[in-house]
């Protein structure tokens, strides 16, 4: 009996660990199979050809075996390496969050088209001078979670129904309130038109037109508020690159 169980699958890498002497195990992102491990052999030997496809970012077609115990990678086609990300400290950390929060919300074996091209289009975004990275993170943050099917009401007072007037936002309550109901709360966050309007934009846009864009940096302020409480009340996980991006971003500012 003849079989293949070599499989071609598109994604991303969104982390490489070293394993024995010359060996990565690699974690992709991929649009058939969602999350996936394998292994990466003679990776870390000098001048392999798994070594550059085996980065973080790496993004194009990757071939393979799936064993009874483990995968492993047999070859790699590369479209795109995303090294301009690494040319910049805060994109990098960035980027390294963005693949963080994809690994933390991705499953195996459920195809992952929708968040892979949002992760590409967000890596992107973070290569473009024209929009500020703080941005990029706030709609990217917003935009996993629809893509995960849990994510703030803000079409509607989420107390009455009303869809006109939403002037504040309960993160507990999860979603929108309009000035009659918002006294019922305890936790409501005051927000601008602009803000209701640009969190409406990123849920129901099409992922290609995510990143064009700007807010005002009130709004901005509001939009990082509204999606800090809301991770930390919905995501019980810490990631590393936050920390280093608190303190690129926010400490140096004061
Ligand atoms: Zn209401």
């Amino acid at each position: 009996m003849a079989f293949d169980n070599n499989i071609e699958l598109y994604g991303m890498v969104l982390s490489s660990k070293p394993v024995g002497e010359f060996d990565l195990r690699v974690t992709l992102l991929t649009k058939e199979k969602g999350k996936i491990s394998a292994f990466a052999r003679g990776a870390r030997r000098p001048k392999s050809s798994m070594m550059a496809g085996s980065r973080p970012f790496s993004y194009g077609k990757y071939t393979i075996f799936m064993g009874k115990n483990s995968n492993v990678i047999s070859a790699i086609e590369i479209e795109n390496y995303f090294e301009n990300i690494s040319k910049d400290i805060s994109a990098t950390y960035y980027g390294f969050y963005f693949l963080e929060l994809a690994d933390y919300y991705s499953k195996e074996n459920i195809e992952a088209k929708e968040m892979l091209q949002l992760l590409y289009q967000s890596l992107r975004a973070l290569m473009n001078q024209k929009i500020p990275n703080r941005l990029v993170r706030c709609i990217y943050e917003l935009k996993i979670l629809v893509s995960n099917g849990e994510y703030p009401e803000v079409f509607s007072c989420i107390n009455c129904g009303k869809e006109k007037e939403l002037s504040s936002i309960s993160i507990t309550k999860g979603g929108t309130l309009c000035p009659e109901c918002e006294g019922k709360f305890h936790d409501t966050i005051k927000i601008d038109v602009s803000t209701v309007y640009t969190m409406q934009y990123v849920i129901s846009s099409d992922i290609k037109k995510l990143y064009t864009f700007l807010v005002s940096e009130n709004v901005l302020c509001e939009f990082e508020k509204i999606l800090r409480q809301y991770y930390s009340m919905y995501i019980d996980k810490s990631f590393k690159s936050l920390e280093i991006i608190t303190t690129l971003e926010y400490n140096t500012k004061d």
